[in-house]
Order: C-alpha cells, then structure tokens, then sequence
C-alpha cells in the first residue's frame, strides 16, 4: 500500500478522501488555494501546501505547482477526486512520467473516453447499444442536416469534449440545427479545447441510470449495480438513488444493463474505479452515452447498499493490490438515496448564491450520512462548484429511505446562506417521485411550478 497520497481537489470529496487515507494509514498532503485556508480537508490533513490565489486556473488546475509539490513531498499517489484533473489525460501522463501513480485508469483509457465520439465507437464495438446518432463528428453542416433527417428530430448537439452538462443543445427542427451547432462548438472549445461536435437522438422522457464498475489491474472486474441519477437540472444530477426504482421493477434489466458496462469497462481495458452512463426509455431500451474514468459525485449511494468502501478500493487497486471481492458476493442492501446541497436559488432557475454561512450543524442520524466541505462561519465564493455538501440515507426500504433524508433534511441546520435544502424535501415528498415515475425534465418542470 502506498505511504503517502496528494489529495488534488477541494470540498466535500477531498475531505472525504483525506478521512479514508487516515483510515488506512497513509500519510494526506492536501493542496488548497488562498480562499480555502480554513476549509476542512485543509484542516484534516496530515499536511496541507497552499498552491495559489482562489482561481482554479492559478491554483486546482495549476499542473505544475501540484506537481512540484508532489515531488517535493515524495508522493506516491495523487487522488483527483472528482472534476479539476479528474479526467485530465495530460496530468495523468505528468503522473505517470514522474512515476507518480494517478489515481484512477490510465491517461490512455482517460484520453479515448474523454473523446465521447471514440467513446461511443468503442462501446458499440463491444456490443452495447449506443444512441443512434453521427458516426463520428460532424464535419460540415449538409452532412449534420442530412444526418439528423435519418435519426429524426428531436436531436441533442453534443461537444465531444463536453461534461457536467456544458457543451449540448437540444434541436427540435432543422432551421435550428446550424446555430446550436456553432455554439456546442464555441462552448466545447472554450471550456475543453475541443471544438468537435456530434450528434444524438433525443430520447424522449428518458432516465439516466448509471452502473458503478470496479476492475483491478489482473484483469478482475465487477459490477456493483446501478444508480437512478434521473432527477436532475440542466443536465446535472441532483437527486441520485441506489438501486434504480424503475429497473428493480422489469425483469432481467439489471443483468442487461450491468453486464453491458461491464463489456463497455473491459473493452477498453478499463482499470480502478468507473461509471458507465447510459439514458433509458419508458421502454426500458437503454443506450451508452459516456463512461467516466473517475469517482462519481453520487458514489456513497452504492457504498451504503453494497458496504463497499469505493476510495479504500480506489487505492489499493491502484497499488496494485487484487480485488478480492467476487461478483456474486455482492447482494443489494436496501436502499440508499443521496441529495446535493447547493449553494442556490431554485426559485430562481437554480441560480448560484455565494454567500457567508451563520450555523452549519448536520443532523446526526442513524443511517444517515453527510459528506460537507464547509463548516460554521465559512464563506461560499464565486470561484467554484457550489455544492456544500451531500447527504446520504440508507434504509430497508426506497420509502424509509426517502422518508429519513427527508427528516434529516428538515433538520439540517444551515443559517444565512440560501440553498436548496427545503426544496429538496419538497422533492423527497412528492407523489411522483415517491412512485418513482419521473424522467430528466421532471426536477426542471416542478421548479418552475409545473407540476403541482
Ligand atoms: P457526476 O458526473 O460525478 O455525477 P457532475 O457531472 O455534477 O457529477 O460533475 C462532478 C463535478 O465535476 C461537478 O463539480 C462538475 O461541475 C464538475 N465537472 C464535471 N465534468 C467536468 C468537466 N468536464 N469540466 C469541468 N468540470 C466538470
Ligand atoms: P455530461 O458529460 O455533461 O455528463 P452526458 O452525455 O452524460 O453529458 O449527458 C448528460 C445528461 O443529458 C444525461 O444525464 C441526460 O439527462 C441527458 N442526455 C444525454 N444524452 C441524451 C440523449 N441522447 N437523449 C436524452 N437525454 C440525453
Ligand atoms: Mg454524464
């Protein structure tokens, strides 16, 4: 196992990650940047390295000071966590060339998956349905017409490089198509840099449902099921649950679905943890449309129904130990569901809202869990993700589970600050979403006063 890990990331999940390297006894650097000095993966650490001014360009996504820090501290790893360098192909190669071990696949599997058009060729090589779409990226505009007649429109314009739901445009007709392709590509150039686009069908009323996968580096890998992460806001997820309520009722989908992922994982040679994400029909048909080569925000929903600790895996797999867990051995225990706490205004189309944060008390709850990145008297800024914190309730049943995150969010002691704490026990209590009949649009549709 490794002596010492570099933590490069902020918030909840560096925090987190510095917890589980204590537990098992690796020495934590975390890196921060001047607006974090008293934030608590800073403050947990066995060692913290302020890396430069608040934005992230200057400090979380500075290369070469995380990794002249690294060299000055003889790591022997260095976690991403999740967004920053996650998924940055060319940080997990500095990694590798300074015989760093990146936490994670490697910056081969990174690059390929990055790409979603390599991606989407390389899941439909292995067999997994993908959503009919281009073959390839769009290469000028009478080709992208002549392809979107032949899929049907609606269509989604997708940036290549694209992630955390920037870079996609739904078209509904043909005299829109040009326009949202020039601005997937301006957004996939300024915010990836990469200005090619693809294109989708847009399945209608769809889920997204996600497997966790899990391989070692002998060849060893598992499923450890799925995740409903269908109640989202501008393609981000907001509310995701473990297991799906949709896919526990039909028949044989799991095995279909998990064993897909499982093919998509291996065909690419896929090593650590990762997350294959497809979008599903009220049909149930399910199509891959990307894999993240990284943790996923909503992992403690799957570490409460399966007990597996994803980040104690995470780092023994990457040093090299077997995974000892076989798929069989894993059963799903109860039902677990996570909410994200943002920083926002969801009356007012989610609007961010940094701000200055009076009382933070979590309610302590059995089953419940909170992953925070702030504590009393912290402020939020403009500078990152607003996300403050995650809770996690885990139950018997997908109703007790509900019901508890609901209670424990009612209990939830956040002063000054405006998040979306209420609204999201609103959600937790609706009908629709305690029957579990919802698609991607739903969270969107009830904001704005849509539904009743
Ligand atoms: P997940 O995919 O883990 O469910 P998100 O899609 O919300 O969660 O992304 C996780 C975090 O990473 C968020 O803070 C999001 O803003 C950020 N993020 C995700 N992908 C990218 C990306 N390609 N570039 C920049 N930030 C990203
Ligand atoms: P990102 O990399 O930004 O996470 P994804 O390709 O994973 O982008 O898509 C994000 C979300 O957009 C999905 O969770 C889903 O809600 C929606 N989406 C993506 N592709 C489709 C599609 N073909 N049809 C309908 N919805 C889609
Ligand atoms: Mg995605």
């Amino acid at each position: 196992m490794f002596e010492t890990v570099l933590v490069a990331n902020r918030g909840e999940i560096a925090a987190r990650i510095v917890d589980v390297l204590r537990q098992n006894e690796i020495k934590s650097i975390a890196i921060y940047s001047e607006a974090d000095a008293e934030s608590p993966h800073v403050k947990r650490a066995d060692k913290a390295i302020c890396i430069g001014p608040a934005p992230v360009g200057q400090s979380y996504l500075n290369q070469d000071a995380i990794i002249q820090v690294a060299i000055a501290e003889s790591v022997d790893a260095i976690h991403p966590g999740y967004g920053l360098l996650s998924e940055n192909a060319g940080f997990a190669r500095r990694c590798e060339d300074a015989g760093i071990r990146f936490i994670g696949p490697t910056s081969e599997v990174i690059e390929a998956m990055g790409d979603k058009v390599i991606a989407r060729e390389s899941a439909e090589r292995a067999g997994v349905p993908v959503v009919p779409g281009s073959k390839g990226p769009i290469t000028d505009i009478d080709a992208a017409h002549a392809i979107a007649e032949q899929i049907g429109y609606p269509v989604l314009v997708k940036a290549a490089g694209g992630g955390g739901g920037i870079g996609m445009a739904l078209v509904k007709r043909a005299s829109k198509l040009p326009r949202a392709i020039e601005s997937c590509r301006d957004r996939g150039e300024s915010s990836f840099g990469n200005a090619s686009v693809y294109l989708e069908k847009y399945i209608e009323s769809p889920r997204h449902i996600e497997v966790q996968v899990l391989f070692d580096q002998h060849g060893h890998g598992i499923h450890l099921f799925e995740r409903e992460c269908t109640l989202q806001r501008r393609h981000q997820k907001v509310i995701e649950e473990a297991p799906s309520p949709f896919v526990s009722t039909q028949n044989g989908l799991r095995d279909a679905l998990c064993s897909a992922a499982l093919k998509a994982a291996h065909a690419i040679g896929y090593r650590n943890a990762g997350t294959v994400e497809f979008v599903m029909a009220p049909s149930g048909e399910f199509y891959f449309i990307e894999m993240n080569t990284r943790l996923q925000v909503e992992h403690p929903v799957t570490e409460a129904i399966t007990g597996v600790d994803l980040i104690t895996w995470q780092l023994k797999i990457a040093s090299g130990e077997k995974l000892s867990i076989a798929q069989d051995e894993l059963k799903i225990q109860g039902a677990a569901v996570e909410c994200r706490l943002y920083a926002e205004e969801p009356e007012k189309m989610f609007l961010p809202r940094p701000g200055e944060i009076g009382e933070f008390s979590p309610p302590e709850m059995d089953g419940v869990r909170v992953d925070s990145g702030v504590e009393s008297g912290a402020t939020v800024t403009q500078y990152y993700d607003p996300m403050i914190a995650k809770l996690t309730a885990h139950s018997d049943s997908r109703e007790t589970a509900l019901e508890l995150a609901a209670r424990a969010l009612d209990q939830f002691k956040i002063e000054k600050l405006t998040t979306n704490r209420v609204f999201l026990g609103k959600v937790l209590r609706h009908p629709a979403v305690r029957e579990g009949e919802f698609d991607t649009k739903w969270l969107e549709r009830y904001a704005k006063g849509q539904l009743d």
